[in-house]
C-alpha cells in the first residue's frame, strides 16, 4: 500500500488572518444578533421595551376598570406579550448575563485577577516593570507614538516552497525502502541535509504505513544540525515558547523565554516574577562552576587503585596533571581531581571550567588526555569507560547534590508581606508552614534525593528547551532546596533556592541553532562573552535560579491559597474535544 505523498505543490496556507472577529466595543460596526450598527439595536429594543410596558400596564388598568377578566386577551395584547419577551431577552443577554455573573461568582478569588482595586492601584504605583504586563495589574500604558511597521517574518514563510520530491528522489526513496541505500547515508550522498530529511521521511512513511502530516519539514535549517545536534532527521517538532518577566535579578531586567506545553507555567512563573520585581528584586550568586567526568578504572588488586587514588590527590601532583588536562581546549581549565575506590576499581571524578560551554566534550577531553598519560606510569592501569556514572550526569546521585556539577547557585529575594496578600493572594505565614510541611518534610518524607521544591524542574525543562541546553540534564539541574521564612517580625518572606547542578552553556550544542540562539539573545547572554569567557553561561545559570525563585514562590502560593486545581483547570484544559485531535 501507498502512502499518500506529503509534499503538495500547493502554495503554503497564508498565516495572515482570514477574519476579523468583531468587537463589540467597534460601536457602529454591526452587531452579530443583527445587521444593524449596535447603538441603533439597543435604542429599538429599549424603546420597544419601555412601549409594551406602557401598553401592557394600561390594558392591565383598563381591564381593572372595565372587570374583563386578565386572560382575555385581544391580538394587540398578544403581540404586546411576545415584543415584551423578546426585548427583555435581548437587555437581558446584552447587559444582565455579565451582571449576573458579576454577582454569582464574585466572591471566587481567581489565581491571577485581582480583587481589591485600591491595592493594586498601590501597587501598580510602585510596579516599575514595563514589558510584558504583570497579570494582576492593570497595565494600560500610554499610546505609543507612530513608528515605522515592523517588518514581519510572514512574507518570507509565504514565498517558501514547499519541498516537492522530484523523478530522481522516487528513485532514492525506493532504493532506501528496499534496503539498498542506508538512510543514515542520505546527507553524505546528497550534499543536501534538506532533501536528505525529506527522502528519509517519505521513505519511512512508506515503510512503515503511517503518516508524518503535522510533523513539520519544512521551515528548518537541516545543515545547522548535521554532526551537531541530531541524526537522521525527519521534520522538527514545534514547542511554543513563552515569556516571563520581566526578571529583576541582580539589578537587570529578563525576559525569560520558557519553551513548555503546560498551561499555567508560565503565567505562574510570570506572576511570581511580579511578586519579586515589586518587592525589589532578587539576588543569585554563583558559587562554583566546574564541570565533571568520572572514568572508571580497574587494577589487578585494590592496592594498586589505592596508589593511583593516593597519587591523583596528592597536592604536588596537581600542577602536572592540570598542564596534560589543559591541553584539549582554551578554556577547560582543571580545578580538582576526587576519587572514589570500590576494591580493585577506581572512580576518578575531575572538575573543570569550561568558559560559556557546558563542557561534557571538553571535560571528556581532557580526561582522556590524562588517562594515556597515566598509562605511562601505571601500565596495568584497566581503562573501563571514560564515564563511570560518578560523574554523575543525567541521573539523580547525591555527589552532584553535595558536591556540586556545572554551576552551583544559591537566590534570595525579601518578599513583601503586602506582596504576598495582593499579588501572591496568601500569607507569609501559610507560606512558611508549606513550604516546611511540603517542600522540607514531605520530601524527607518520601526519601528525595535533591527535590526539596515543588516544581523546579518545570523552569528548568522550559529553559533548558528554550535556549538550546541538553534537556536530559534537567534531572540533576533540577536539584534544589527551597527554603523560606518570615523576616522583618513576621512581616515579610524571606525565600531563597540553592541548586548545585546547574549545567547550561551559551555555546556548543543546541545553543547555535536560530530559535534557540534568539532565546539567548533576548536574555543578553548569546554565544561566547567577549570581555569574560564564562561570563554568559554563568549569567545564564543565575537567570535560571531566579526564574525557579519565581517559580516557586507561584506554585507554593497557589497551593497555600487552595486554588492549584482551579487555576490548572482555566489554563491547562482545553475546551476542544480531544478525542477528535489525533484523528
Ligand atoms: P561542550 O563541551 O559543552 O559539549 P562543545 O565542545 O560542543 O561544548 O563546544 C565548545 C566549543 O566552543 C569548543 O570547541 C570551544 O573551543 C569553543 N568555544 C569558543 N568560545 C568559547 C567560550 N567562550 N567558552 C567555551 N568554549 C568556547
Amino acid at each position: 500500500m501507498e502512502a499518500p505523498r506529503l509534499y503538495s505543490t500547493k502554495p503554503v496556507q497564508s498565516l495572515k488572518p482570514t477574519k476579523k472577529i468583531p468587537l463589540e466595543e467597534d460601536t457602529g460596526k454591526a452587531s452579530d444578533a443583527l445587521p444593524l450598527p449596535l447603538y441603533l439595536t439597543n435604542a429599538l429594543f429599549f424603546t420597544l421595551f419601555f412601549s409594551v410596558v406602557y401598553f401592557l400596564l394600561s390594558r392591565w388598568r383598563e381591564k381593572i376598570r372595565t372587570s374583563t377578566p386578565l386572560h382575555v386577551v385581544t391580538f394587540s395584547d398578544i403581540i404586546a406579550i411576545l415584543s415584551f419577551l423578546a426585548s427583555f431577552i435581548y437587555l437581558l443577554g446584552f447587559f444582565g448575563i455579565d451582571f449576573v455573573q458579576s454577582l454569582v461568582f464574585q466572591s471566587s478569588p481567581d489565581v491571577w485577577i485581582a480583587e481589591e482595586e485600591d491595592d493594586e492601584v498601590l501597587l501598580a504605583k510602585e510596579d516599575a516593570r514595563k514589558v510584558p504586563c504583570g497579570q494582576a495589574l492593570d497595565c494600560s500604558l500610554p499610546p505609543l507614538p507612530p513608528v515605522a511597521p515592523i517588518v514581519t517574518v510572514q512574507k518570507v514563510v509565504d514565498e517558501k516552497p514547499v519541498t516537492v520530491l522530484t523523478e530522481e528522489d522516487e528513485e532514492i526513496i525506493k532504493s532506501v525502502v528496499a534496503g539498498t541505500t542506508p538512510s543514515y547515508s542520505l546527507e553524505s550522498k546528497l550534499g543536501d541535509c534538506k532533501r536528505a530529511a525529506a527522502i528519509r521521511r517519505e521513505a519511512l512513511q512508506r515503510l512503515i504505513g503511517k503518516s508524518l502530516s503535522g510533523l513539520p519539514l519544512d521551515g528548518f535549517d537541516y545543515e545547522s544540525i548535521l554532526g551537531q545536534c541530531c541524526e537522521m532527521p525527519v521534520g522538527y517538532v514545534q514547542i511554543p515558547v513563552g515569556i516571563s518577566g520581566p526578571l529583576l535579578v541582580n539589578g537587570r531586567e529578563y525576559s525569560v523565554p520558557m519553551a513548555t506545553t503546560e498551561g499555567c507555567l508560565v503565567a505562574s512563573t510570570n506572576r511570581g516574577c511580579k511578586a519579586i520585581h515589586l518587592s525589589g528584586g532578587a539576588t543569585s550568586v554563583l558559587l562554583k562552576d566546574g564541570m565533571t567526568r568520572a572514568p572508571c578504572v580497574r587494577f589487578g588488586t585494590a592496592k594498586r587503585a589505592a596508589d593511583l587514588k593516593l597519587y591523583l590527590e596528592d597536592p604536588d601532583n596537581f600542577e602536572t596533571l592540570s598542564v596534560v588536562f589543559n591541553r584539549s581546549s582554551r578554556f577547560g581549565r582543571l580545578q580538582g581531581i576526587k576519587c572514589a575506590i570500590a576494591g580493585k576499581n577506581l572512580y576518578i571524578r575531575f572538575t573543570c571550567s569550561t568558559g560559556d560551554a557546558m563542557g561534557m566534550n571538553m571535560v571528556s577531553k581532557g580526561v582522556q588526555n590524562v588517562l594515556d598519560f597515566l598509562q605511562t606510569d601505571f601500565p596495568d592501569m584497566d581503562v573501563i569507560g571514560i564515564s563511570g556514572n560518578y560523574c554523575s550526569d543525567k541521573k539523580p546521585a547525591a555527589v552532584n547534590w553535595i558536591e556540586g556539577r556545572g554551576k552551583s547557585v544559591v537566590c534570595e529575594a525579601t518578599i513583601k508581606g503586602d506582596v504576598v496578600r495582593k499579588v501572591l493572594k496568601t500569607s507569609v505565614e501559610s507560606l512558611v508552614e508549606l513550604n516546611m510541611l511540603k517542600n522540607l518534610t514531605g520530601s524527607a518524607m518520601a526519601g528525595a534525593l535533591g527535590g526539596f521544591n515543588a516544581h523546579a524542574s518545570n523552569i528548568v525543562a522550559a529553559i533548558y528547551i528554550a535556549t538550546g541546553q541538553d534537556p536530559a540534564q534537567n534531572v540533576e539541574s533540577s536539584h534544589c532546596i527551597t527554603m523560606m521564612e518570615a523576616v522583618n517580625d513576621g512581616k515579610d518572606l524571606h525565600v531563597s533556592v540553592t541548586m548545585p547542578s546547574i549545567e547550561v552553556g551559551t555555546v556548543g550544542g543546541g545553543t547555535q541553532l536560530a530559535s534557540q540562539s534568539a532565546c539567548l539573545n533576548l536574555l543578553g547572554v548569546k554565544g561566547a562573552s567577549k570581555e569574560t569567557p564564562g561570563a554568559n553561561s554563568r549569567t545564564l545559570a543565575t537567570i535560571v535560579a531566579s526564574a525557579v525563585l519565581a517559580g516557586e514562590l507561584s506554585l507554593m502560593s497557589a497551593i497555600a491559597a487552595g486554588q492549584l486545581v482551579k487555576s490548572h483547570m482555566k489554563y491547562n484544559r482545553s475546551t476542544k474535544d480531544v478525542s477528535k485531535a489525533s484523528s
